[in-house]
């Protein structure tokens, strides 16, 4: 809804002549008969009008001012539909009584779920055991004997609710508290159900194959809408929570829709040039090695990494080139890589070293 005052154009200390002159104005201006086939105006038209209802009676707009809707205040609180919906109102649900508008909600319960990458990757179709309340089919669901019918809460006279008036530092203030005797359900049950002894549900162990989307990644949360707990007589089924986690992966780090792995390259094919194979999700991927390549450069392929989840296309795959020194080298190998030292004129070998020692003691 929009403020009134802005749809008049007036200040919110705006005197009743200004607000009366800022109407006629409008309403003239956007008046349907000078505005024929003109939906927009029509629409403004209506706003300037129930603007000025409001602003135009002092104790709607009293009200408008002070809570933000000219019917709440002195208009009485039975608008909001009785004193523990205003507690719920102010106090965010703190005073109950809202839970017995409507029969109760069955809790959510959650499940966990173990994927591999590559499984994470392509979604999988698994199955969850699930220990959970439902409704009892002997009674179906009321908790009394079939044939039995549930008397007045002879506490509460079946309002549900408990009232206490406590002075406070700002007064007496009532608050309402759910009946402990029948827990806010105004009746008990005098015959209970045998087979649920009264409760109205029964536990059961369940299995059921829950759908998992391409792309999920380790910590979500998938909802499985109405198979949590049964609700309390009749009440909705509360929702699975199934927990997504996506077990550490041998070759790749996952980002995001991102992934990266190293790619070994080794010291031969990192200086003259080549091609190295690079694992990707799928297969061994075969890439080009620029002659002088450095260890920490990388190779990115799009597309290769994870799907996006519930969207399209797939992030990348990012390769963290290590240039790998050979550490078994056959003497011939090392006299080739002598020859190779000589000519760029680098010193090898430990006799270089004590070399270096001797010249520095002379
Ligand atoms: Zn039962
Ligand atoms: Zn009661």
């Amino acid at each position: 809804m929009s403020d009134h005052y802005a749809t008049l154009g007036v200040a919110r200390d705006a005197p009743p002549d200004e607000i009366k002159r800022a109407y006629r104005k409008l309403a003239r201006q956007f008046h349907p008969d000078a505005n024929p086939g003109d939906p927009e105006a029509a629409e403004h038209f209506k706003e300037v009008n129930r603007a000025y209802e409001v602003l135009s009676d002092p104790q709607k707009r009293s009200n408008y001012d002070t809570f933000g809707d000219e019917r709440a205040g002195a208009a009485g609180f039975s608008d909001f539909g009785g004193i523990s919906d205003l507690f719920s109102t102010f106090f965010g649900g703190a005073a109950t009584g809202a839970s017995r508008r409507g029969p109760g909600r069955g809790a959510d319960t959650l499940a966990e779920v173990e994927l591999t990458l590559e499984e994470a990757a392509v979604g999988a179709d698994r199955e969850v055991e699930v220990t959970t309340l439902v409704s009892c089919d002997v009674c179906a669901g009321s908790g009394s004997e079939p044939g039995t019918w549930p008397s007045r809460c002879s506490d509460c006279g079946g309002t549900g609710e408990t009232r206490q008036v406590r002075r406070t530092v700002f007064g007496n203030v009532m608050t309402a508290a759910t009946c402990p005797r029948c827990g806010g359900r105004g009746e008990e049950i005098t015959s209970p159900c045998k087979n649920c002894r009264g409760r109205g549900r029964v536990q059961v162990t369940d299995t059921l194959t829950v759908q998992i989307p391409p792309g999920v990644d380790d910590g979500a949360q998938l909802r499985v809408s109405g198979r949590g707990e049964a609700g309390l007589r009749g009440g909705r089924s509360g929702d699975l929570y199934v927990a997504i986690n996506v077990r550490p992966h041998e070759v790749f780090r996952r980002a995001g829709d991102d992934l990266a792995c190293e790619v070994t390259v080794p010291m031969t094919i990192a200086a003259l040039g080549g091609t190295v194979e690079m694992p990707t999700l799928e297969e061994l991927e075969p890439i080009e090695i620029e002659p002088g390549t450095q260890s920490g450069q990388v190779v990115r392929l799009r597309g290769r990494g994870m799907p996006r989840l519930g969207g399209r296309g797939r992030g990348e795959l990012v390769g963290l080139l290590k240039v790998e020194t050979p550490t078994d080298l056959s003497d011939e190998e090392v006299e080739l890589l002598e020859r190779f030292a000589k000519l760029r004129g680098e010193r090898t070998g430990q006799r270089g070293l004590f070399d270096k020692i001797k010249e520095a003691f002379q």
